[in-house]
């Protein structure tokens, strides 16, 4: 009797329909790492020298979107940081460059200025910093609303915009001051430097670093991912013949900025985690019962890759490097917070066009533009059809900006200016396609490189023609390379997520880096930053 009632019982509990659990769990901390200037390839281009411990690790067991692109045009470091970290493109967030001319101030802005604000640390040149030009929040953001400012956000790098865009308006950011060898901050976030902070500066870790060689971890005829060290593609160093291994630091620096030249070395990476480090530490990050998040850029991969190209065995040797950087990281997270109880995403801000040089070397189309000739070109041209005058007020990003008023005063249609001027550009060797803004504003384009040019077209600050150059050119010099453009080579970049709540897989689904944020608010079940247009990746949450 007793059995029948415990199996009638049972019958009762299968039957009932089951109720989803509400897990309101969270992990400890929060990494976001972002490579500055990290092509896609590089995960397995490199990957028969990475360490287990290190990029493989997030590959085999994190899940990974292989096929994670930028969806907007300019593909520059600031809109990049703003879009991981908004979910939106320049459009909505307003970071449309690294730099922009602005009609209003006739002079240019900076992505991370903002005169209203001093140095704080560091040198005064370097303190004008905070992310009053972010118009949207962040999910670092978010996570301070969600928790009422329990949870603590740190942005850091070596370059300012690394650190303050993805810190968002309610988070502490720290950069790295090229002057003074400091990690600073301005009086948006503090007013003086906490402890942790000017402890670290005193341990003068620069000075250590520029005192040393880069030489090539393993030797260099192993390096067989990479073209000749030596050759005419690459930019070489100051006070140096060629740009060629080994590069010794204690020699070098002088003639390239001192402390600063620990930014454009594989040394930069071992500083920004070491000041990683020491914030953890410094505010016992993920030790407090509330997430945090640790925003992490490195910027020395871009100023290596700019210098050297993608090519070059200069990157090759950086990522190795900077894979066993990663795998001490990750193991000190599992020592401090342990395995599972901290998330991971790495990406990057934007991949980089091949040195053109060299690709036309390898007869592959490819070509500089002169941004200076271009605009003698247009100002030539405007003069000759609309009457003297300053017709063309900047060439700047790839855009032209027309000065409206003169078209008013001489009675001149600036829709019908733009539209002959775009005809006129069309002429020019690498020049692709010329839209206007008066198409960016009348028309919804839903795909292609037009659609890309309208994610990245503020109405209010963008200007009025936007040049799409041809696959493969650059605007540039002729040794190194550069990035901005919406071709593969520059839009495709890792996502992968690792750690708390992520099972290990991969997909081969087009995904945006716009839908990075909408992730993590979905993993956090916290808002969507406000401006956010991404989609939350579903098979890294089912
Ligand atoms: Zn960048």
């Amino acid at each position: 009797m007793k059995k029948l009632w415990s199996l009638l019982l049972l019958a009762l509990i299968l039957s009932q329909p089951s109720l989803a659990q509400i897990n309101e769990e969270k992990p400890k901390l929060i990494i976001g790492i972002v490579v500055d200037q990290m092509r896609q390839e590089y995960l397995h281009k490199f990957a028969d020298r990475y360490s287990d411990g290190g990029f493989k690790r997030l590959m085999s067991e994190g899940f990974m979107m292989k096929n994670g692109h930028y969806n907007y045009i300019p593909t520059y470091t600031g809109p990049g940081h703003a879009s991981i970290y908004t979910g939106t493109t320049p459009a909505t967030h307003g970071i449309i460059a690294n730099s922009w001319y602005s009609r209003k101030l006739d002079s240019s802005i900076y992505c991370a200025g903002d005169s209203t604000v001093t140095f704080v640390g560091g040198t005064e040149a370097n303190g004008k910093i905070s992310p009053r030009n972010l118009l949207t929040t962040t999910i670092t953001d978010e996570l301070r609303f969600a928790t009422n400012k329990r949870s603590k956000v740190i942005g850091l790098a070596i370059k300012d915009r690394g650190a303050s865009l993805p810190a968002g308006h309610l988070g502490d950011a720290y950069w790295y001051d090229s002057q003074s060898g400091e990690f600073m901050t301005s009086s948006y976030y503090h007013s003086e430097l906490p402890k942790w902070v000017a402890d670290f500066n005193d341990k003068k870790l620069p000075e250590q670093y520029i005192s040393k060689t880069w030489e090539t971890l393993y030797p260099i005829e192993t390096y067989v991912q990479s073209i000749e060290d030596d050759n005419d593609f690459e930019a070489a160093f100051g006070g140096k013949e060629r740009p060629t291994f080994p590069y010794d630091l204690n020699e070098l620096n002088p003639s390239n900025g001192g402390v600063g030249m620990v930014a454009s070395t594989p040394f930069g990476n071992t500083l920004t985690l070491d000041f990683a480090y020491a914030a953890i530490e410094g505010e016992e990050l993920g030790m407090r019962g509330e997430t945090d998040f640790l925003a992490i850029s490195f910027s020395s991969p871009d100023y290596i890759g700019h210098r050297f190209g993608p090519g070059s065995k200069e990157v090759e040797d950086n990522y190795l490097r900077l894979d066993l950087e990663i795998e001490k990281f990750l193991n000190y997270l599992d020592d401090t917070y342990g395995q599972g109880e901290y998330l991971v995403f790495l990406s990057a801000d934007h991949g980089v066009a091949d040195v053109a040089t060299y690709m036309e070397s390898e007869n592959v189309p490819a070509g500089n533009a002169s941004v200076s000739y271009l605009n003698a070109q247009l100002r030539g041209y405007t003069n000759a059809v609309y009457g003297a005058g300053d017709w063309i007020m900047n060439l700047s990003n790839d855009q032209v900006f027309l000065n409206a008023k003169l078209a008013r005063e001489k009675d001149v249609d600036i829709d019908d200016m733009e539209e002959d001027l775009a005809q006129f550009l069309l002429k020019f060797n690498g020049i692709k396609e010329v839209y206007t803004s008066t198409a960016m504003r009348n028309t919804q384009f839903t795909e292609g490189r037009p659609a890309l040019l309208q994610k990245g077209y503020n109405h209010k600050a963008s200007g009025e023609l936007l040049i799409i150059l041809e696959p493969g050119w650059l605007t540039g010099g002729m040794k190194g390379t550069s990035h901005g453009t919406g071709y593969t080579y520059d839009t495709h970049v890792p996502i992968i997520f690792y750690g708390w709540g992520i099972e290990a897989g991969e997909s081969s689904r087009k995904v945006s880096i716009t839908d990075i944020a909408p992730t993590l608010s979905m993993l956090l079940n916290i808002r969507l930053p406000n401006g956010s247009i991404g989609e939350p990746i579903s098979e890294i949450l089912d």
